[in-house]
């Protein structure tokens, strides 16, 4: 079978195409420029054929996917801005709805073939500010954030921005399969993960330059800076995470499993505070720690207060859907840190 995959040099997105390529599949990648696919040609050379790169250079334009959407089997939607620098909403908002509609748009009326879409959303589309911690499911809708943006617009706070992005575009991917329901070939499946992490595929320059959930684990957990966390947000600034390869194997699940059609489905390991991952981090295999250019910087004199204070957990989901439909073994904190440590070891950082 082939399937298109969307923004296939992002961080995700290139775990997922190598998940469905190692799993016997055709791979159609969309990227926004030539240059943009060269490193995932060479990282999948030894797939011949069997991986192609489209440029789709712009995804907000009408019809952007309508060439790439001809004879695939299955697209995987992940073209999505993910980053905390937007000043107009809209810069998130315009390509995060835009995209998910438009190629939806274009499934409909050059997808023949086409089956299951898979939408790649966020926990951002439900997860809501409460004042006590509360563990969210796929019934949840995040329509707080719709109303903050509305309210204050450039104002927002950036990952208010980010999340109604996020929740718009997934809106409308529904809005989309019912109003459009007998027309349509294919059914939905979406993807809610929380945070993801683990190690990286893509081209990347430095640490720096990583994509955001990513660029945050480096700098909180193996910076002196602490990614600007003092030790109480260590202890209580935290969220839920996934690792990457288990999102990529959820997204080849939400291909193959028939019952996942029509579902919103949370794909999520659990919950953690910062300090978690520094635990874990200083647990993991002194070798493997050793390859960073930095290994010092896990040996600070925290440990003691740290193991004594109580942590804060305000948010967590229930995964039990996703348990019943693809029933994922997820790779635990110490399986991802020691593969990003190493990972990050290997690229000199
Ligand atoms: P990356 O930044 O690594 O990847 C984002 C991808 O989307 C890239 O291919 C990027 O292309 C493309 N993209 C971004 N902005 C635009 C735009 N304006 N027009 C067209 N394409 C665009 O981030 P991730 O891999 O983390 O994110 C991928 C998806 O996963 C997003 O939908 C994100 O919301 C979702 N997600 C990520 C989580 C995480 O913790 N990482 C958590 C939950 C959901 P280019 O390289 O050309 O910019």
């Amino acid at each position: 079978a082939k399937v298109l995959v969307s923004g296939a040099n992002g961080y995700v997105a290139i775990w997922v195409v190598q998940n469905l390529l190692s799993q016997g599949y055709t791979v159609r990648g969309t990227v926004r420029s030539a240059e943009k696919g060269e490193h995932l040609k060479k990282l999948f050379a030894n797939f011949g054929d069997k991986h192609e790169v489209v440029v789709v250079n712009d995804i907000t334009k009408e019809g952007a996917f309508d060439e790439a959407v001809k004879g695939v089997d299955a697209i995987e939607h992940t073209a999505s801005p993910f980053h905390l620098k937007a000043d107009d909403p809209d810069e998130l908002i315009d390509p995060a709805v835009k995209g998910t509609f438009g190629i939806l748009q274009s499934a409909l009326k050059y997808g023949t073939s086409v089956k299951r879409i898979v939408v790649l959303s966020s926990t951002a589309s439900i997860v809501r500010v409460t004042p006590e911690p509360k563990v969210f499911s796929e019934k949840d809708w995040n329509e707080q954030v719709i109303e903050i943006v509305r309210e204050q617009g450039k104002s927002s706070p950036a990952v208010a921005k980010y999340r109604a992005s996020k929740t718009l575009a997934e809106k409308a991917a529904w809005e989309f399969v019912e109003k459009h329901k007998g027309k349509i070939s294919w059914d939905l499946v979406v993807l809610n993960p929380p945070f993801v992490y683990g190690p990286c595929l893509h081209s990347v320059s430095s640490p720096s330059a990583l994509n955001t959930s990513l660029n945050d684990w480096y700098h909180t957990v193996l910076t002196p800076t602490r990614n600007g966390r003092d030790a109480k947000a260590l202890l209580s600034n935290g969220s839920a995470w996934v690792d990457v390869r288990d999102l990529a194997d959820a997204h080849r699940l939400a291909i193959e499993k028939s019952e996942a059609g029509g579902e919103r489905i949370i794909i999520s390991k659990g919950r953690f505070v910062w300090q978690d991952w520094i635990d874990a981090a200083k647990k993991i295999d002194p070798k493997v720690l050793s390859t960073l250019a930095n290994p010092d910087v896990l040996k600070d004199d925290n440990d003691d207060v740290a193991a004594n204070a109580e942590r804060v957990y305000q948010i967590d989901y229930d995964t039990s859907k996703a348990k019943e439909i693809f029933g994922i073994n997820y790779r635990t904190e110490k399986d991802s840190t020691t593969d990003m440590i190493a990972e990050f070891g290997k690229r000199g950082w």
